[in-house]
């Protein structure tokens, strides 16, 4: 008897198109053609409005006029830019023509932001008019980069050291039609460095078919939920993770899009949220807490908001429980990272939470989420063993998937274990499949070989009323090797003192789970992504237990 495997493959008889990211805009352009994307310009706050027929239109004159520059198909074209409209045209015009569009953080240390310009090898950089200065010197760092491109007109061109070609005028030249070309769909798109806190950052080099399969999932109901309906804001900067791929799932659904450009103010993001009506807005909590700040000082209230996705790091459940309560606004928790093109989990209710009471409901929406198809998770103790699912048992973060990384630009060595990314993330996984991050491993406070949750301890800080900021640290500790110390910013007129905040704890956390001391700064320093820079207020205060007990005896 044949067994069910035997026997020849019957090949399917469906067209077989590859998975090009034009064809995202190419369907955004004829199905959604008078569907507008708003931005703020860079030159001078004022808004610009067009739609994604234009998009595309001015897409394929930037594709043209890179061509006749002499940029070849799979070389780098790097952006220094925001969030506006020209950026949309660099992601369509490098990708849809072949050549891979370079998204650097312009945040990073000048000498990162050169050694990734190197790294890349970047052929051309195209640049907001802000990030002159910055251009001028890297430029003479940066000897493979043949031309530098300020996006902008002839009437606002910078006035600099290097040579620069004007965007305008490169793209006033070309109106030949254009087709996008056909490519494989597994070549490379866009490039994305890593923030990395120690070493050099690292490349992530994403294929047309992981963004376009990415945008897919990422736009489905229990994803992002995106429809055309929505006015979608993304404040995550586009030179970090593709803005978590907004232009390419806002372009799939044909949604109307609003670009704050570089004001991200509190008050100028609220001001344009509330003129063109947006819907859903993303980005990490320290823009969210700018806005939450200004709309509380300023009486204001939402009327169009619906929604909001956080990310970057934790969600603090104060800022949940305010977005909420306060405004009526859904904040949803989301996980990702620059390897996973970043989407890995949303938190949205499933059937077996809606069935449950509203207080576990909101205990699970609190965690990271559940992951979206295409992405596969577990965790792991040290010697790589699976850990179940149990919503307790906490440990290293793997995952694998159609838009997860399989190795670095520029490196040989696999980062895979066993086929499975290590994130560097530590996790709980529940029995309904929720993740809930509890810290980065490096993060992770090790109390007499236990492990403490430093998401957990700064959430309960956050949480009271007095504190604007906080980050707990691992202190080296005589005793247990490890404790955790507490480091607030207080809100301005806070008043609150190191022993409110202990006594803050009692009965929310395990009791050794209290922070042994509480150190109140003006400031906490963050990395250029928005995440606090642990590594930074570790070397500050790394000592800070063993000298006060040494001073104390
Ligand atoms: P990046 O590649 O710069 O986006 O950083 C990715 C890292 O940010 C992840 O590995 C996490 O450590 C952290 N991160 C992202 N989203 C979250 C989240 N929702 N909660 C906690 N940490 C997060």
């Amino acid at each position: 008897m044949s067994t069910p495997s035997a026997g020849t493959p019957l090949v399917g008889q469906m067209m077989d198109m590859p998975l090009l990211v034009s064809s995202i805009l190419q369907h955004a352009a004829r199905h959604f053609g008078g569907t507008e994307i708003v931005s703020r310009r860079v030159e001078d706050n004022t808004l610009h409005r067009y739609t994604w027929l234009d998009c595309e239109r001015r897409s394929k004159q930037l594709a043209q006029a890179l061509a006749r520059l002499g940029v070849e198909r799979g070389q780098r074209v790097g952006t220094l830019a925001w969030n506006t409209f020209r950026h949309i045209e660099a992601y369509y015009g490098v990708s849809g023509s072949g050549a891979v569009v370079h998204m650097i953080n312009p945040r990073l240390f000048c000498e990162q932001v050169n050694f990734i310009i190197n790294d890349a090898e970047d052929r051309v950089v195209m640049f907001d008019v802000t990030f002159a200065g910055l251009v001028d010197t890297l430029a003479p760092q940066c000897p493979q980069v043949r031309h530098w491109i300020a996006m902008t007109d002839r009437s606002t061109m910078p006035e600099m050291k290097t040579p620069v070609l004007c965007y305008e005028d490169l793209l006033g030249f070309e109106d030949a039609p254009y087709e996008w070309p056909e490519l494989d769909e597994r070549s490379a798109c866009g490039l994305c460095y890593t923030s990395g806190t120690t070493g050099h950052p690292k490349g992530a080099l994403y294929t047309h078919r992981s963004n376009v399969l990415h945008a897919m999932a990422s736009a489905m109901p229990d994803g992002l939920g995106l429809s055309a309906l929505n006015v979608i804001m993304p404040v995550v900067p586009m030179f970090h993770v593709n803005a978590w791929g907004i232009p390419y799932s806002g372009a799939l659904v044909g949604a109307k899009l609003v670009l704050p450009g570089r004001a991200l103010d509190g008050a100028s993001l609220y001001e344009l949220m509330e003129t063109e009506k947006v819907t859903f807005a993303a980005g990490v909590p320290t823009v969210w807490l700018a806005l939450l700040n200004h709309v509380e000082q300023a009486g204001a209230r939402f009327s169009t908001l619906e929604r909001t996705l956080v990310g970057g790091s934790a969600l603090p459940p104060a800022m949940q429980t305010m977005f909420q309560d306060k405004y009526g606004v859904q904040a949803i928790h989301a996980w990702g990272m620059t390897e996973m093109s970043p989407l890995g989990t949303v938190c949205k209710l499933s059937a077996t939470l809606a069935a449950r009471t509203l207080e576990e409901q909101q205990h699970s929406l609190r965690k990271q989420g559940h992951a979206l198809f295409g992405v596969d998770m577990k965790i792991v103790d040290d010697k790589g063993e699976s850990l179940p699912w149990d919503g307790v048992a906490f440990g290293d973060l793997h995952v694998r998937g159609l838009w997860v990384i399989d190795r670095y630009f520029n490196h040989d060595e696999s980062p895979l274990k066993d086929g499975w990314f290590p994130t560097g993330d530590v996790a709980t996984i529940d029995a309904d499949g929720y993740m809930q991050i509890t810290d980065r491993s490096k993060d992770v406070v090790k109390s007499g070989g236990e492990w403490i949750s430093s998401i957990d301890v700064e959430n309960i800080a956050i949480a009271h009323p007095d504190v604007a900021e906080a980050a707990c640290i691992a202190a080296r500790h005589a005793k247990w090797a490890e404790r955790p110390l507490l480091v607030i910013v207080r809100k301005p007129g806070g008043k609150v003192t190191r022993d409110e905040i202990l006594r803050f704890y009692e009965g929310k956390v395990a009791k050794w789970w209290i922070p042994d001391e509480v150190v109140f700064v003006e400031e906490i320093p963050h990395t250029a992504t928005g995440k606090v820079l642990k590594l930074k207020l570790r070397d500050r205060f790394a000592d800070y237990l063993v000298e006060h007990a040494a001073a104390a005896q």
